[in-house]
């Protein structure tokens, strides 16, 4: 075992400046959801010369990829290692998804070596739009990983853990819709659409003091109206609602509708509200396969954070509920910098960045060899999968 482990540090650090260039190109090339054109192209020529056979447009999306050991017939169990490419607008790599997609290609491309004629059971999927597109979650139900037995990636961070909670998400449109007058001529012929918004939205805020400490309700206003002079006829924001659980997420999307009924009502305006696919879901943690995780975490020697509780979203929580998942945090920044941020980009390319992606490859890659390896392993993730609900 661990001569095994030594020899994956050793391939992956063998490696190593062909991942930074990887990490550069990507950063250099941003692209936003969907449009990863450039980036998938490229990590599928670079696992090509790596002896993988790559398909494109799976699951129906243009910028998506699945790569197999050519000439390797798949095999059970088989294990996942995901890769993110995509960008934010703007600020380009600002949550490092760079990282992610070379270390997850410096895992697959190791084990490929060590494994040899014997890699069937690993596959590496390309999972675009994790920024809003939900790539993952359309990937699963396109069925992309129904003959899978797990999937793993890490992602960048502050703080280096093995897994951490994740809320379910529902981002909806809410619009009024009233009737326009003169503001001072014809009061009392309009009805006032901005007035029904931020009925709703002083009713949302009310609400919010009552929200379980897993819940969040959060918001914008997008449409106000167009002149002081006009009643306004249309209004619009924009919002989330998250919760720990599909359950309670979707209780507070109902209450947030009672919200806006109560504000039509009460202005004798319309509304419609309209949800946007796809709806993100909790992330399902597994126990066993975030353990062996961070076995390896120590086998590197990285010293493990305690979980902070914060909590965001991500379209592995929806591939979380069709297969067990892990989805690690590893630092490349202290907690002064935000994710999210130019100075979080930056950090993808300092020595603790390059670091910690040679560190992330090592580490899946031993992951994944465990779960291949050891069918003790395996049964406990599975007991684990069926268990959590
Ligand atoms: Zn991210």
């Amino acid at each position: 075992m661990k001569k095994i482990k030594d020899q994956i540090g050793r391939e992956v650090e063998s490696l190593a400046d062909d991942l930074f260039t990887v990490s550069d190109f990507l950063l250099a090339n941003p692209e936003t959801a969907f449009q990863e054109f450039k980036a998938s192209n490229y990590l599928s020529s670079v696992l090509e010369k790596n002896g993988f056979e790559v398909e494109k447009n799976v699951g129906n999306i243009e910028t998506s990829f699945f790569a197999r050991p050519a000439g390797c017939p798949q095999t059970r169990p088989t294990v996942a290692i995901l890769t993110e490419y995509d960008a934010l607008p703007e600020i380009g790599h600002g949550c490092g998804h760079n990282l992610i997609a070379a270390a997850s290609l410096g895992a697959a491309i190791t084990l490929r070596r060590i494994l040899r004629e014997k890699a069937g059971g690993l596959v590496l999927v390309g999972t675009p739009a994790e920024e809003g597109g939900g790539g993952k979650a359309l990937l699963a139900e396109a069925g992309v990983f129904e003959k899978m037995d797990a999937a793993m990636m890490f992602h960048p961070s502050s703080t280096n853990i093995p897994g951490q909670g994740m809320l379910g998400r529902t981002k909806f449109k809410v619009e009024f819709f009233g009737r326009t007058a003169h503001a001072s001529f014809a009061p009392d012929q309009g009805i006032n659409a901005l007035d029904a918004l931020n009925l709703a939205y002083g009713s949302i805020n009310a609400f919010r003091q009552h929200l379980r400490p897993d819940g969040r309700i959060h918001g914008i206003i997008t449409h106000g109206g167009e002149s002081p002079s006009i009643i306004p006829d249309y209004s619009a924001g924009l919002f989330y609602v998250r919760g720990a659980s599909r359950k309670y997420r979707d209780e507070l999307l109902e209450k947030v509708r009672k919200c806006c009924e109560g504000a039509a009502l009460a202005t004798g305006c319309q509304f419609k509200l309209e949800i946007f696919q796809p709806v993100l879901d909790p992330m399902k943690r597994n126990p066993s396969l975030e353990a062996a995780f961070m076995r390896n975490m120590q086998e590197v020697g990285i010293e493990i954070d305690a979980d902070d509780g914060r909590q965001g979203s991500s379209d592995i929580g929806n591939l979380s509920q069709y297969l067990p998942c892990i989805h690690p945090w590893l630092a490349i920044v202290g907690p002064e910098t935000a994710i999210h941020s130019t100075g979080f980009r930056a950090a993808t390319t300092s020595s603790r960045g390059r670091k910690t992606l040679l560190n992330a490859a090592k580490m899946l890659a031993m992951t994944a060899w465990d779960f291949l390896n050891s069918p003790e392993l395996r049964k406990r993730v599975k007991e684990d999968f069926s268990r959590i609900g």
